[in-house]
Order: structure tokens, then sequence, then C-alpha cells
């Protein structure tokens, strides 16, 4: 096999759960093929939280990575609902990843409800924004908000590199899955980034679906996709339900892409009830190693565990326990030697080889739009109180006489409550009061603000404010449902 001789520097993150032992199976495996690696272990998770460390990844794993550039990582355990934040997330987004690559497709050998279909789609997740920068805030001990934050240039980023992911995969078509129906503008921007950037690629047909409508059919009609591209939490759910389409999370790999850093992981969590129990399937892993191996170029070493993998699932000899059940399962172990011992032996049907994906490149002032007027035309104030709607519009309409702004509505959760519309909104103590500039155009100066914080602080405690800006005389802002 032609390996190259470059000895690859690459930090290894064994992780939590089963995490070490589909490691030790894609490490052994790339070991195997001849490609030099001076793998540098290092530690990430739960461990490192047990230590004390807040973020999960201390300072040398922070400096190995810095150093390679390049990491092989196990999954790493998150506390669910409370405590620490995820260091999974915390290493994509240090080393912004910002394109999460997470392909599937069928394995012959591994009988699900689509075989024979011969499914085979990459998803293509933003990677860094969205809900998961987890910006989250009780605003009353009842409600809790959490930020969606979407920006031009991550748009543009997973755009191009979705772009560059069906080039180098050879597809003929890209999907953009957004929920731009109801979050014209977060959602939108990915939607309306994709519809710029398509027609550089003339080679690949370029289609809009809605998540939702995405979700359903990829189960009814999968084939009819070959690259999604999509926003980070959407990404996530969708990856998962395409896992489950070729056997599930045992056969889902990832690599998280950066200009400058890669890391590469099954897409597959530390499953802590199979943990040191060697039954679980390495599949994900090893194949997260096989998109590390093109990644660095070493593409005939990757090829030659991709087949082995291919033709030790489609003999159908050794088998984990994912697929065939506990009684006929050979262990984790037992199924990484059958794998090289069937190296050099080649799957009878084709499977698709990608080339290494070329990694778009950015200009320093990618994602800004020239805006020749902004105005802020208005102010949400988010307020907490137990008075009715009625009672506290009415209330707010008396304290904002002789301030620059009026009250034009009040809702609830995003709905209109005051002036009352004819529905029935069963109300929670987090109101949005939007107060409109009583003279068109005019800014409203610090001095404004204070005056109307002090005026709406004497009828209700205020969280939150939201300035109302437009940009070229366009409202940067959406109405509540039941607003005019
Ligand atoms: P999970 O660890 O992915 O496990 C969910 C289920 O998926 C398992 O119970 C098992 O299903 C199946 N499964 C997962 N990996 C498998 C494999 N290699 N072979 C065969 N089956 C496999 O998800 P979770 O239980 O929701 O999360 C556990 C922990 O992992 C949490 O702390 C979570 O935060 C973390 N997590 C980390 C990452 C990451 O590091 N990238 C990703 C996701 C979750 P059956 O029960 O049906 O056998």
């Amino acid at each position: 096999m032609n390996t190259t001789q470059k000895i690859h520097e690459i930090t290894l993150i064994p992780g939590d759960g089963i995490g070490p032992e589909v490691i030790e199976s894609t490490r052994r495996l790339i070991d195997a093929t001849g490609v030099k690696v001076n793998w540098d272990v290092v530690h990430a998770g739960a461990s490192q939280f047990k230590k004390g460390i807040p973020s999960g990844v201390p300072q040398e794993t922070i400096e190995s990575i810095r150093r390679t550039r390049l990491v092989l990582k196990g999954p790493l355990e998150t506390p669910v609902g409370f405590g620490e934040k995820s260091a999974n997330v915390t290493l994509r987004k240090l080393f912004e990843t910002y394109g999460n690559i997470r392909p599937v497709r069928e394995w012959v050998g591994v009988p699900t409800p689509y075989s024979g279909r011969k499914l085979d789609l990459t998803v293509v997740r933003e990677n860094v924004e969205d809900l998961y920068a987890g910006i989250e805030h009780m605003q009353t001990p009842e409600v809790a908000q959490c930020l969606k934050l979407i920006s031009k240039k991550g748009c543009e980023k997973i755009v191009r590199l979705a772009f560059e992911v069906a080039r180098a995969e050879g597809r003929k078509s890209v999907h953009c899955a957004t929920k731009s129906n109801i979050m014209k503008m977060t959602e939108g921007l990915l939607k309306r980034t994709f519809e710029e950037i398509a027609p550089e690629y003339p080679d690949i047909a370029a289609h809009h679906i809605i998540i939702d409508n995405c979700a359903h059919q990829l189960v009814k009609k999968p084939e009819q996709f070959e690259v999604i591209v999509t926003t980070n939490m959407n990404g996530d759910i969708m990856s998962d339900l395409t896992s489950a389409l070729v056997g599930g999370l045992g056969f889902a790999p990832s690599a998280n892409i950066g200009s400058e850093c890669a890391i590469f992981e099954a897409v597959h969590g530390s499953a802590p009830k199979y943990a040191g129990k060697d039954v679980i399937n390495p599949t994900a892993m090893i194949m997260s190693g096989v998109m590390l191996l093109r990644h660095i170029g070493e593409t005939d070493a990757a090829q030659t565990i991709e087949d082995a993998l291919s033709v030790t699932w489609a003999e159908a000899k050794a088998r984990t326990r994912d697929v065939v059940g506990d009684v006929n399962a050979v262990g984790t172990r037992a199924f990484t030697e059958a794998v090289m011992n069937n190296f050099g032996k080649k799957p009878k049907d084709a499977i698709r080889v990608s080339k290494p994906i070329k990694l778009p490149v950015f200009k320093t002032d990618m994602g800004k739009i020239a805006v020749k007027q902004r105005e802020v035309v208005g102010l949400d104030v988010f307020v907490e109180t137990d008075d009715s709607s009625e009672v506290l519009g009415t209330k707010l309409n008396h304290a904002l006489t002789g301030t620059p702004v009026k009250l034009k509505m009040i809702s609830n959760r995003g709905t209109q409550v005051f002036p009352a519309t004819g529905g029935s909104t069963d109300t929670v103590n987090q109101f949005r009061c939007r107060l409109m500039a009583l003279t068109a155009a005019q800014d409203i100066t610090l001095s404004d603000l204070n005056l109307v914080l002090e005026r709406v602080e004497g009828v209700a405690r205020w969280m939150h404010i939201e300035k109302l800006q437009s940009f070229d005389a366009k409202p940067a802002y959406t109405k509540a449902q039941g607003e005019d």
C-alpha cells in the first residue's frame, strides 16, 4: 500500500464511556495501514470535570490541538439539564470548527428497512452558531430564554463547505434545509445565503427544503438526497435520523472542519451502559478515522480500511450486537481483528470514493453587508409581572405619557395580547412591550432610554431590552403573531 513517508502529529482524546474502546480499534487499524503517526494522547470530558476543570478541557489538551491541528476524539459525557457546559461543544468552538460533516451510506450485511436501496448521503451541519452557542438566561424564575444567533459569515462558511463536500464526493445536488418559513431572519439568512452562493457552483443542483418536510422525506424517500446543509440544531437531529436509516449510531462518523483545525469523532455519545463491556460497534469511530486519513491525503490507507470494513460487514461472519443481537455477536476487539484480517480485500459492491475536500478560503471581509442608513425606531422591553396584559397595557400607556415612545402592543411568548386580538393566549409572567418612537426617523438617545426604563420599572420589573432598528428603511425585527 502507498502511504506517504510523512510522520503525522495527531492529538488523540480517548473520551468517556465507550470512547477508549472505539478509539483503540481505530488507532490499531490506522497504525496497521503503515501510515506513520505520532499520537499525542490527552484528555477532556468527565475525568476533567471531576478534577475541577470547569470547561472539561485542560490547558495541555488545548496546547496539543493548537500544535497538531488534527484530532481523533472519543465521545465526551455531558451532564444533562444542569452543571457544566459540553466539553464537545467547547472544543468545536475553541478551534472554530465551523462545519460538521456527517456521511451515512448503506452497509451490505447490515439489515435495515432500507436495505438494497443504496442510501448514501451527507449532512453538513453548521457547528458553532445557532441555539448551541448556549447563550441562555432565566428571564423570570419561570421563563427561560436561549438566543439563536446566526451570522451571514457563518452561513457563507457552511454553504461553501457544503458545495465543496458535494464536489469532493462527486455529488450532483445539495439541499439547504431550514425553518425559514417561521424564523425568517435567522433560518432565512441561511436560505438567502445559499441562494446567493449556489450560482458559483453551476455543476451542482441547489434546492431548498423546509426542515420538517426534510425529516419526512428522509424517512419516506431518502434516495433523493445527496448533501443536506443545515443549521446547528437541525443538523444534529437530522444526522441522528440519517444514521438510523443505515443501521444506527454505530454507523455514523463525522468530521468537525475548521480552516485551521479538524476534529474527527463518531456522531454517537459515550453510551455509558456499554462502557468497558467490549460489546459496542466501532464502525462509526473507524470511519471517522478514515475521514481523517483522507483529510491528510493518506487516501490509500483510508481506502484499505474502508474496503476491509465493508468486506467484514458483507461477509457477515463478525457482527456486533447492535446489528445481530446478543447471542450471535462478536465483541469490539474481535470485530476489529476481523477488519484487520480483511485488509487488502475489495468489497463486491462499489462504494463511493471521495477525494479530500478542497477547504474553502474565506476573504477577511466575508459576510459584511453594507447598510447606508440605520435608525432606531423603537424598543422591545421585556418585563416580568403577575398583572394581566390588560392591566399592564393600561398602566404602561399611562406611565409612558411625556416620554418619546408610545406602547404599540404587548406580546406573550410572541403572540400579541394587548390590545386584545380576540385570541385566547394563556399568558406567563414574562411580557414583551413594543414601544415605538413618537417621531419617525428619530433615534432613541441614552437619556430617552433612561427615562423610558424608569417609567417602565414603575409598572413592572424589566429584565431585557432590544432596540428596534431599521436598515435602509427595512424593519430589522419581526412582528408578533397578531400584530398589525
Ligand atoms: P449515545 O451515547 O449516543 O447512546 C445512545 C444509544 O445509541 C445507545 O444506548 C445505543 O443504543 C446506541 N449507540 C451509541 N453508540 C453506539 C455504538 N458505537 N454501537 C452501537 N450502539 C450505539 O447517546 P446518549 O445516551 O444520549 O448520551 C450519552 C452521553 O454521551 C451524554 O453524556 C451525552 O452528552 C454524550 N454525547 C457525546 C457526544 C460526543 O462526544 N460527540 C455525542 C452525543 C452524546 P441501544 O441502547 O439501543 O443499544
